[in-house]
């Protein structure tokens, strides 16, 4: 990234919130979950499934965690219910994981009863260091318990090669992903092409040790070498998928459903948009760029 667009970027977080939310809302599927059905259905008429991600992180009242469950229980009801490809995508932060775990725990294992009742699935994403090892606690726990829960792991974090070597011998799923918080040099790998590289080794791993991986990427170079790996160790179309995040290079989208792979759009919804789009935008100078233009001419 150019010095210039650095500093667009960290200047980001004084933007005014209106405009951040008209800019980011190409990655948010709206407020209401008849949003995200209608982005699902659509995506699913395109050849995709989804990921329904209900926004929040990082909540400290129970009230607001327990409010959050309930609207999970709710998105497997919608997905069955209008016969969507979907499953879900959760935070445990949202659900919980800073006021206790055994509490968050309990929350994340109501929606994977849930899913596990209408025969879907939960995948857990990975926020910061701080939450790692209690994210995996749970996952663990829970995977063992239902089988139809799965992880994130980060190509970004050092330790994310010794964590696959220690998933689950049957049913593990992980998406694989560069990983998106600030990290400290000292856990996390900072290089560009060292990032990309560590994405490679974990993903052959992934496959070798017979996980299932969701390819959660929009780098092509990434997409290439995971073709590649899918080629080499002979993978059939049911053993792995691709995962792109909603307004994010729909042309790359439609190219991987053309060359017969499945693929999966991460669609997240919900009135709490606001730090998943600053992340978003954080991720493309180009974006920024026109907020802070906008910003700065008064529109
Ligand atoms: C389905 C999915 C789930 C994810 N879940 C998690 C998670 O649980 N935890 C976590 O830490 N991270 C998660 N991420 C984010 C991930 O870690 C990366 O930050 C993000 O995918 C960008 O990395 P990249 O591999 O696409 O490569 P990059 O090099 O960042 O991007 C490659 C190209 O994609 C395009 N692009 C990337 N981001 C954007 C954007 N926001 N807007 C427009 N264009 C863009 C650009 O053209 C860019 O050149 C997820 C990503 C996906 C796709």
């Amino acid at each position: 990234m150019s010095t210039f667009n650095r500093l667009l970027v960290t200047g980001l977080p004084v933007v005014p919130k209106p405009l951040v939310g008209r800019v980011a809302s190409r990655y948010v599927a709206g407020e209401s979950l008849a949003d995200a059905v209608r982005v699902v259905r659509n995506l699913n008429q395109q050849g995709a499934m989804g990921t329904i991600d209900v926004l929040g992180e990082e909540v400290k009242e129970r009230d607001k965690a327990l409010a959050a469950v309930e609207e999970y229980l709710q998105v497997f009801d919608t997905i069955a219910a209008e016969g969507l490809d979907s499953n879900v995508s959760i935070k445990p932060t949202l659900l919980g994981l800073k006021i206790d775990e055994s509490f968050c725990r309990d929350n994340i294992e109501r929606i994977v009863v849930k899913a596990k009742e209408h025969g879907n699935f939960v995948r857990i994403d990975m926020e910061d260091h701080t939450t790692t090892d209690a994210t995996l606690r749970i996952y663990h726990e829970l995977h063992a318990r239902y089988g139809n829960v799965g992880v994130v792991l980060q190509a970004y974090m050092r330790r994310t090669l010794a964590d696959i070597a220690a998933l689950p011998k049957q049913g593990a799923s992980v998406r694989i992903c560069k990983g998106i918080y600030v990290e400290p040099r000292t856990i996390a790998w900072k290089g560009f092409e060292t990032i990309q590289a560590n994405y490679v080794r974990a993903l052959e791993k992934l496959i070798e040790n017979g996980v299932y991986p969701g390819i959660a990427t929009h780098d092509e170079y990434l997409v290439n070498r995971a073709v590649g790996l899918i080629d080499k160790h002979g993978l059939w179309r049911e053993q792995y998928e691709f995962q792109m995040l909603l307004g994010v290079d729909e042309e790359l989208r439609r190219i991987l459903i053309a060359g017969g792979h499945r693929l999966r759009v991460y669609v997240p919804y919900g009135r709490d948009w606001y730090p998943y789009s600053i992340r978003r935008l954080r991720e493309n100078p180009e974006v920024a760029r026109h907020v802070i233009r906008a910003t700065l001419s008064g529109r």
